[in-house]
């Protein structure tokens, strides 16, 4: 609501007290009216109201006897008591200079005696009154009943405001009441003041629901409290720590303060805090810091920036990060990518909406110079953004539990392509890429089993690519779900070779048939004897292992040359073909004499 420019200052303020009160057009309270009608039968007099006086009208809170909901703020007795803060008693409207002509007195109303109803910070917001048709005196004792009634009133506006602004848990101002107050130092402060926050986060949504799991609903409330003690007693009593949701705490340190020395401090407070407390086993406390500018920056966008640094420092095993506008531009990304596959992924393949499709890219056996199979690559195009690079997607995808549908997607369209090849008496053999988290379901091989049989594919028909990082995650779990394809006749390569950081050890316990040297050792080999010494050796390894080996992203006429003579058995890259659509690769196929190789 916009204020009269022509308000004092005082009233302004006063107003602005009674709005973020949240009272105004509120429906009745039961416990306000009982008040109201306690103050009727005391004085006994058929008019009775809790007032407020807002900009230009009396609005009633709660009223016996009082048909309108408010009425004009104009010769008011209850906005003269706003503006005064003082008791008013009129005996007589019709005798009163001041009232004669008033809304009430035509009403018919004679007696007006109203009590100020004033805030702990000492602004008036209305009155507790009775109205009487008749004029009447009032006594002290009257006088005094109805002053004590006010003062139920505030006790009870005061409460129930408080109620929606304080955290129960910590018994600390919670967001709604940082909203309010940012609001407040955004006008107190100097315009331009540079002055920089802190939230601080006590345990990541995982630890905490594996901490109550085990401790029960009364750990949050424990580790709560620990914190609220440390706090209090590192930023004292005067600075307010605001409890924003059950695990965060937001604090803005004090004019001033600079950057560095704040984030030192809060630095300081947590390995404090990882010295004493007991909860540090289960749960790792994280604080974003955000620089702000008053008048610039609101309490939403203040508290969201707080979110995303206290996120990165999570992401980077990090206790303390300052927001940053370029990484909080990644988060953005990223968000905006989950939300935007998952829509994708609901697309059945093939509907007009259809967003990811599949793509093929031959592998050439290069003693014969035939193709061997294919690699499925997903492409994703967005309505609105056009191509989405997997390169981009599938790693953050990878971060969420869309990672099982995506792969379920991509091998049942695999598996259909693959079925429909077998059909036209195409042999092919077809590489999936799977995830690291695919080989920690624990039906994946059942399903892939099963799935293969539904389409009357043979196991050995479906190659399965795993990067050497997806192996290390959990190499007990993912190894036992290897062996399990492995036993079932699905064959297994290692993607990506030689950019991860597993052993000669590791990969010789691995049931991998293939390996595929990554494409940044085979880039520009022709003309690097150090890489291909390196090429070289990585193939004598594996063929003494028992791998296959196939060189990605074989780009021109001279690698290979260079991977025939160090004995690479297959090659897949631009120089063949790029990823073309299923009706383009058989196409592709069909130039090349559609011959097949039998993969060996
Ligand atoms: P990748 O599995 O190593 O796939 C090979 C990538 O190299 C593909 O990129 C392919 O288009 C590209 N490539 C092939 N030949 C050449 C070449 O001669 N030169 C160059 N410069 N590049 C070549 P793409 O399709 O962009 O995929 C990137 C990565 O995304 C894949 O690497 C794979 O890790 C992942 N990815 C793609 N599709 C899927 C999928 O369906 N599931 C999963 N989990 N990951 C996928
Ligand atoms: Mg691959
Ligand atoms: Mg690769």
């Amino acid at each position: 609501m916009s204020l009269s420019p022509t308000l004092s200052p005082r009233e302004a303020d006063r107003l602005g007290v009674l709005h973020r009160l949240d009272l105004l057009d509120t429906p009745p309270s039961a416990s306000f009216d009982r008040i109201t009608r306690m103050a009727s039968q005391l004085f006994g007099l058929p008019l009775a109201a809790v007032s407020l006086t807002d900009v230009n009208r009396q609005w009633f809170k709660s009223r016996v006897g009082i048909v309108e909901a408010s009425l004009p703020r104009l010769k008011a007795p209850c906005a003269r008591i706003a503006e005064t803060g003082e008791m008013l008693v009129v005996n007589d409207l019709r005798a009163d200079e001041g009232y004669a002509d008033s809304p009430l007195a035509d009403a018919g109303v004679r007696f007006y005696a109203g009590a100020p109803l004033v805030t702990s910070g000492g602004y008036c917001l209305g009155s507790m009154c009775v109205l009487g048709l008749e004029p009447r005196a009032v006594s002290d004792a009257e006088c005094a009943a109805l002053r004590d009634m006010a003062d139920m009133v505030m006790a009870q506006i005061e409460l129930q405001h408080a109620l929606g602004r304080v955290d129960p848990a910590s018994g600390l101002p919670n967001r709604t009441q940082f909203i309010d107050d940012f609001k407040d130092m955004t006008a107190d402060r100097p315009a331009g003041e540079a002055r920089v926050a802190a939230l601080l986060n006590l345990a990541s949504p995982e630890q905490l629901s594996s901490a109550l799991r085990v401790m029960g609903a009364s750990y949050l409330d424990e580790i709560v409290g620990e914190a609220v003690r440390m706090l209090a007693e590192t930023i004292g009593a005067d600075s307010t720590v605001y409890h924003v949701t059950p695990t965060e705490f937001v604090y803005v340190a004090p004019s001033g303060t600079g950057v560095e020395a704040f984030c030192a401090s809060m630095e300081r407070w947590l390995a404090r805090r990882a010295a004493s407390v007991t909860s540090r086993f289960v749960t790792t406390a994280r604080i974003g810091v955000a620089p702000f500018v008053i008048g610039e920056t609101g309490s939403a966008d203040l508290l969201r920036n707080l979110h995303s640094a206290a996120q990165h420092a999570s992401d980077e095993d990090r206790g303390v990060c300052v927001f940053s506008q370029e990484q909080d531009a990644v988060y953005r990304r990223s968000f905006w990518l989950i939300n935007e596959f998952g829509a994708a992924l609901d697309h059945a393949a093939g509907s007009p909406a259809a967003q990811l499709r599949l793509v093929f890219q031959p592998k050439i056996d290069l003693a014969s110079g035939a193709c061997i199979g294919a690699e499925a690559l997903l492409r994703w195009t967005h309505p609105a953004f056009g191509e989405v690079s997997p390169g981009e997607f599938i790693p953050i995808i990878e971060r969420t539990s869309m990672v099982r549908a995506t792969t379920d997607w991509v091998l049942a369209g695999a598996m259909r392509q693959l079925a429909q090849w077998r059909a036209e008496g195409l042999a092919l053999q077809l590489a999936v890429n799977v995830s690291a988290a695919n080989l920690l379901e624990p039906d994946f091989c059942e399903r892939i089993v099963g799935d293969l049989g539904r389409h009357g594919l043979p196991p050995s028909s479906l190659s399965l690519e795993i990067t050497e990082s997806a192996l290390m995650k959990n190499p007990k779990l993912a190894q036992a779900t290897l062996c399990a394809l492995d036993a079932a006749g699905v064959r297994l390569a290692i993607d990506d070779f030689g950019t991860g950081y597993s052993s000669l050890a590791y990969l010789q316990s691995l049931p991998a048939q293939v390996v595929k040297i990554d494409q940044s050792f085979i880039r520009g080999i022709e003309g690097d004897e150090r890489k291909r010494a390196l090429v070289s050796a990585m193939i004598k390894l594996s063929h003494d292992l028992g791998h296959r080996v196939v060189a990605e992203g074989v780009e021109t006429a001279d690698v290979v040359d260079v991977l025939k003579d160090v004995d690479c058995d297959e090659a897949q890259g631009y120089l063949y073909a790029r990823p073309l659509a299923a009706q383009a690769f058989a196409q592709w196929l069909a130039g090349q004499g559609g011959e097949v190789a039998k993969a060996a």
